[in-house]
């Protein structure tokens, strides 16, 4: 019965979470749709949303590429795919060695997902780009590309390091559109000012469609003020981006990566899951106007 405990409470919300997630249907974007997620500021749950959002995207149908563009490679082997030096990855589409079709690895545990890893070696790109022709446009080239000769992909999701160098430049510049995620925490909103000018300045210059279309609350905690007064906050600045759904901090998310799996398939009923799923579907109904 609701509102007896905050325990049986969750248990009913997750009930009824699962019964409207198995009844609802995914938009379909148009054509594919690019989407960097990025934030400057470290350990906001960037690579957590990507993997979670690709993953409950491909189980609700739509044909997924995870780009990892962060040197650490934790979106890839959290999607269960091996990174080690030397395994053709984001580096060698960036520096033009390979295309991403000829590096892509398709995720062992879902259907209509694949990841374009990286490696340590991307931490090199930064200084290797500075000499190369089309420094800038070096991942939208390649992305584009593979768009063209991948028409049946609906969505690709890049996953940036926390920093605004020529990586992210890099994958700005080929993305359609930017995904935020935002730490329900104290200075969630710190840095972000930095993050929004550079977007401006860069589909000002480079990319004239880039624009922040979506924010995500993650890692909130219910239990505290904190977390509904920074949710607040972020709301009442960005009404049209942010999101409906808040990814609660859970215990199950955080452990998932250690298992090679995203928490849609290692946890696929807890709180964390379907609140992914929840945040995906609305992503992907948006997508499709
Ligand atoms: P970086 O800037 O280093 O790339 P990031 O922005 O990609 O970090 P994540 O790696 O996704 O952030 O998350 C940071 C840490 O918080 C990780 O240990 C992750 O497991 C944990 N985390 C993310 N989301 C949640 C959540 N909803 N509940 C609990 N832990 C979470
Ligand atoms: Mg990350």
């Amino acid at each position: 019965m609701a509102g007896q405990t905050p325990l049986s409470d969750q248990i009913t919300q997750n009930f009824q979470d699962r019964v409207f997630l198995e009844k609802a249907k995914f938009g379909v974007p148009f054509s594919t749709r690019v989407i960097a997620v990025a934030n400057q500021k470290g350990g906001v749950g960037k690579t957590t949303s990507v993997v979670n959002l690709a993953a409950a995207c491909a189980l609700g149908g739509l044909k997924v590429v995870v780009i990892d563009a962060d040197a650490q490679g934790n979106a890839s082997s959290a999607l269960g795919i091996a990174h080690t030096p030397g395994t053709p990855s984001t580096y060698e589409v960036i520096t033009g060695q390979a295309s991403i079709g000829e590096v892509l690895k398709a995720c062992p545990d879902l259907d209509n997902l694949w990841v374009c890893p990286a490696t340590i070696d991307l931490s090199g790109a930064e200084i290797e780009l500075v000499d190369l022709a089309r420094r800038e446009f070096r991942l939208a080239d390649a992305v584009s590309h593979f768009v063209e000769a991948y028409q049946q992909i609906d969505l690709v999701f890049i996953d940036c390091p926390p920093s605004l160098g020529l990586v992210t430049l890099n994958v700005m510049v080929a993305a359609d559109e930017v995904l935020i995620p935002i730490q329900t925490e104290y200075y969630a909103l710190e840095g972000l000012s930095q993050l929004w000018s550079t977007i401006d300045r860069i589909s000002g210059d480079l990319n004239p469609k880039l624009h922040v279309s979506t924010m995500l609350l993650t890692m909130a905690d219910k239990r505290t003020k904190l977390s509904e007064e920074v949710e607040s906050e972020v709301r009442s600045h960005f009404p049209t981006q942010t999101l409906q759904t808040v990814i609660p901090r859970s215990v199950r998310v955080s452990e998932a990566p250690s298992y090679g799996q995203s928490v849609i398939t290692y946890d696929p009923n807890g709180a964390g899951s379907l609140a992914y799923r929840k945040a995906a579907l609305e992503l992907s109904l948006r997508l499709a106007k």
